[in-house]
Order: structure tokens, then sequence, then C-alpha cells
């Protein structure tokens, strides 16, 4: 499945953020596939539209889809010069399909800051410097061979250097290679070398406790979400001690929890969302008497390959999707009235799932 990785600078909060994904608490048993590495944590996505589904069919069990964090440990600093563990850090975030990045905005003298005091755009910089300068060494090579290749007359060798050279130019000026301006054949060739700043990232704002329900008054918030926004990122506040807290309460007492912190929905559920998002990924449902579940595929997915997300033999034996959006059914209130509305769908193999398609899948064994 697809991950997002968890990186940041020492004592910025990860542990903290990822102790409190670990223990958020999945049911082991409904996520069988889930990986044993202690490096992965697999949170639930909370969808309203699951309650919702879950009110109208009084199912036995109710399965929301699970969503994968990698925690990226290791040095920072120095890490494109390829020492040892530095390379290792970037081998690890090469893996990755999206970036967290955990940004220190809280003020607390009792714990050291790596660069004496709290600047999260340096931090920033200190990070993204590190990917910029892995990704321009890759590129510059790249070049210097496909250089010889013009000069060989290799004619697609031509389109791929203009490619190369313009995302060079971008890592020259030290910013990431996403922000390139590339058309769409540009961006297939240079999407196969899997640079480090081509995958997507996403600012986690580590606010202290007394701040997340005022996050908009912290400076430091202000100057992470200005960053992001020269690059096309998204900004998630949370404070990383609370999540924590709240990850050891029973989910029953998760709300009130919230509720007397002036905070509508955990920062945690916040990121998770906001990650599944970023990596381009939607939900589709199964609705039966026995259960609900939702199941997660990546948006321009087929009928047919949707099918395999719950089986593989849904896949090869597949006929078609009987499909209803979620918004027609809760708008019904059940599937004999969408059927009298004439609301569900039959669909073939070439049709492209849509997030919130309420699905019932016919196939072969
Ligand atoms: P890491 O090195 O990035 O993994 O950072 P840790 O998660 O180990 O956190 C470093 C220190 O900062 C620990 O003492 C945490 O308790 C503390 N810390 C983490 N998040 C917060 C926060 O939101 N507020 C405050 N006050 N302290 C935090």
């Amino acid at each position: 499945g697809l991950t997002a990785g968890i990186v940041g600078l020492p004592n910025v909060g990860k542990s903290t953020l990822f102790n409190a994904i670990t223990q958020a608490g999945v049911e082991a048993a409904n996520y069988p596939f889930a990986t044993i590495d202690p490096n992965v944590g697999v949170v639930e996505v909370p969808d309203a539209r699951l309650d919702r589904l879950t009110e109208l069919v009084k199912p036995k069990k109710t399965v929301p889809t699970a969503f994968e964090f990698t925690d990226i440990a290791g040095i920072v600093k120095g890490a494109s010069k390829g020492e040892g563990l530095g390379n290792k850090f970037l081998a690890n975030i090469r893996e990755v399909d999206a970036i967290c990045q955990v940004v220190r905005c809280f003020e607390d003298e009792n714990i050291t800051h790596v660069a004496g005091r709290v600047s999260p755009i340096d931090d920033i910089t200190t990070i993204n410097l590190e990917l910029i300068l892995a990704d321009l060494e890759q590129v510059d090579k790249r070049i210097a061979r496909v250089q010889k290749m013009v000069k060989a007359k290799d004619k697609g060798a031509v389109q791929e250097l203009e490619a190369l050279e313009i995302v060079r130019d971008v890592l020259e000026s030290e910013r990431p290679a996403r922000v390139a301006e590339l058309s769409e054949d540009q961006l297939a060739i240079v999407k196969h070398f899997q640079l480090l700043t081509m995958k997507p990232m996403l600012y986690v704002a580590n606010v202290s406790e007394d701040e997340v329900a005022d996050a908009d008054s912290n400076e430091f918030v202000q100057a992470v979400r200005d960053h992001a926004a020269t690059e096309g990122s998204k900004v998630i506040v949370i404070c990383a001690r609370i999540e924590e807290e709240i990850s050891e309460l029973e989910p029953e007492e998760r709300l009130e929890f919230l509720q007397d912190l002036g905070i509508e929905e955990s920062g945690l559920d916040q990121l998770i969302r906001a990650a599944y998002s970023t990596l381009g990924l939607a939900t589709y449902f199964t609705a039966g008497e026995k259960e609900v579940r939702a199941w997660t595929f990546k948006q321009g997915m087929k009928a047919p390959q949707c099918a395999g997300v719950i089986h593989s033999d849904f896949e090869r034996g597949f006929i078609r999707a009987e499909v209803v959006s979620y918004d027609d059914l809760s708008a019904a209130g059940n599937m004999t009235t969408v059927k009298e509305q004439g609301k569900l769908r039959s669909e073939g193999k070439e049709y492209v799932f849509q997030d919130g398609d309420v699905v019932t899948f016919r196939f072969n064994v």
C-alpha cells in the first residue's frame, strides 16, 4: 500500500506523534495484511459517511479503511553527503509516497532545540536542502549521461535533457523539483527518476498544549503556512503531546476530551485525512448486513482493479459492479428506494470509480 513517511529534526516531536499513531488503536484482526514492521503505524481513516451507512444498514460489524505511516528516524543534516546513516535516511525516504515533515512550533526551555532556538523556517530549509542536494546529484549524473546520448543523435535524449535541465535549474535555486513547470510528457520522464523532492510534502506544525485551539496566533505556524504556500503544500497543526494523550483514552472518552480543549477534530485525524488525499487516495464502500466497510483505491482506478483491493479473485473474475453514490443512498435512506429512483447503476470493466461509491461486485469464481 501507499505510505507517508514522518521526518523531522531531532526533538521536534516525531516520536511523540508516532506513539500516538501506533496507540491510536486499530483492531489488528480487521487488517490481517498490515505489516508488523515496528517503524510502520497503521491508523484507521476517519469517515463520517461510514457512520451514516452503519446507521442505515445496521450491520453486525463496521470496518474503516486503514492507512500507514512510516517513522523515518535517522540523521538529517549532512545526509546528502552520503555518510552511512545519512544514506539510510535518504533510502528510507525514497520508499515512501509522501513526506510528513514535523516542524517544531512550540517553545519549551527544557527541551533542547538542535539549532539553539525555535525557528521553523531554518528547520524546514535544513531538511529540504538535504533532499534537494541528493536530487541534484542524481540529476547532474543523469544529465552527463544524456548529453552523450544527444551527441550520439538519440532523439529521445533531447527531450529528456530538456526536462532534466528544467529540474536542475529549480534544484539549483534550492527549491523542490515538484515546483518545476513541466509539460505532461516532461513530467512523465522526470517521474521515472523518483526524485525525493517530487514526492508530495505535508508540513505538521507541532504547537504547545495551550496554543492548539488558537494556532493562528502562533507566529511560527504562520511562517510555516507562508512557506508551504510557496510550494503548494498543506499544513496541519497538531499538539503531538495531546495526540499522545488522546491515543491513550478509550474511544468514547476522546470526543469529550477534544471538546474540553475546544477542538473539533483531533490533529491526528486531520493529518490522516490530509495525507490520504495528498496521496490521491479515495474511498469506496461495501454495505452488507454482515459488514459495512470502507476500502481505499487510487483515484483513476477502474472497476476491476478496485475489486482487486478486496481480493485478487474479485479482479480476475470481475463481471460488473452495481454502484450507487453515497449521496444518493444517504438521501434515499435505503436500497429499495435507491432502485425505485433508478439510482443504482450497473457498471462494467471501464468504469472509473468515484470517491463515495457504494458497491456490490458481481464476479465469477
Ligand atoms: P523527536 O526527537 O522528534 O522524536 O522528538 P520527541 O517526540 O522525542 O520529543 C522531544 C521532546 O519534546 C519530548 O520531551 C516531548 O515530550 C516534547 N514534546 C513533543 N511534542 C510536544 C508538544 O506538543 N508540546 C511540548 N511542550 N512538548 C512536546
